[in-house]
């Protein structure tokens, strides 16, 4: 019987835990390889955060009514003095970026196209609890408000690059003044309205070019955006790390040792295997694995080594099937 299953996608992350019955929870769907839409999605889907390596593949599909979802979890927006303006930041860079693609709005938009049935979306943060085929999932991260004083001054920082990139780059200044108009009345983005991205659509043509500078805010954006990626625990058997960078893997495992939950079946690494914090250090687990592709392959962290018995990974085992008695095959 399986136990959980990560796809070997190149760069990018698949994994699909099996719960009671035919209750999966899918985390993530992307990569550049082996994102075809193959099969048939049950019971939950949590994306981890909005990078295209962990969504490419929804927007690759285009078989409606092919997937049998009930739930799509995503990560709330902590609240913090500017979380506005970063979540609008986020959306303009995105959709500037990536070819037309407003992404939050149309993964969701995707999502509903590609399930037969209506689904719940749910923004999740820490201290919540999302259940799958009777096994509980707590969510680790990300906070409900953001304090940490490091995270803010990467926000703030990731904002100023983007407001300067705004200034000498016509399209994004376009894009962004749509948006703004379009989130002025939302309070608070986790409820916001999902709407349809016509009208944005218009707005862009991507010429597949972007000056250093909006490189540059692209870069400090997407590092902002990993520090609020989902990570979570299911029970003694599963802690799962998101794309977390070293900071927050510290605060989620601060937390962990003091609830006294450090011992694993299975820990799947931090970005890919490439992220680490020392405070690890102090977790346990029995096997160790990491969704790994060409791009960041050099740069797996072997510390993960010394904190489980078996370290394995997509790029030499291929696709990793773990079954129940936590064999690898
Ligand atoms: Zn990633
Ligand atoms: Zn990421």
């Amino acid at each position: 019987m399986r136990k959980l299953l990560l796809r070997n996608v190149g760069d990018g992350l698949n994994l699909i835990i099996n719960n009671k019955d035919h209750h999966d929870l899918t985390i993530d769907f992307g990569g550049d390889e082996n994102i075809h839409c193959y099969g048939y999605f049950d019971d939950s889907f949590l994306l981890s955060h909005f990078h295209a390596d962990h969504y490419n593949g929804i927007l690759n599909c285009n078989h409606h009514r092919h997937w049998d979802l009930q739930n799509f979890y995503y990560p709330a927006m902590p609240a913090f003095t500017e979380s506005k303006r970063f979540f609008m930041s986020l959306l303009t860079m995105n959709i500037r970026i990536s070819n037309n693609h407003p992404i939050q709005n149309t993964i969701f938009d995707y999502v509903k196209r590609l399930n037969r049935r209506p689904l719940n979306f749910r923004a999740v943060s820490k201290g919540d609890i999302v259940v799958c085929g009777e096994r509980k999932y707590e969510i680790l991260w990300p906070p409900q408000e953001l304090v940490e004083e490091d995270a803010l001054i990467d926000i703030r920082n990731a904002i100023r690059d983007f407001e300067e990139a705004r200034e000498s780059d016509r399209q994004l200044s376009r894009i962004y003044q749509n948006i703004s108009r379009r989130y002025a009345e939302v309070e608070n983005i986790n409820n916001a309205e999902i709407e349809s991205p016509n009208d944005t659509d218009r707005l862009t043509e991507f010429d597949g070019e972007l000056s250093e500078i909006v490189q540059k805010a692209n870069k400090s954006l997407r590092k902002a955006a990993n520090r609020l990626s989902i990570a979570f625990r299911q029970d003694d058997n599963i802690l799962f790390l998101g794309d977390l960078e070293s900071r927050e893997i510290n605060s989620v495992v601060v937390d962990l040792v003091n609830n006294h939950n450090i011992v694993y079946d299975i820990l799947i690494a931090a970005h890919h295997g490439t992220h680490w914090h020392r405070s690890l250090n102090s977790i346990n687990a029995n096997i160790c694995l990491a969704s790994i592709g060409q791009t960041l392959k050099g740069n797996v962290k072997y510390e993960y080594k010394g904190i489980s018995n078996k370290l394995v990974r997509t790029d030499e085992w291929g696709d990793i099937i773990i079954t129940k008695r936590d064999r690898v095959r």
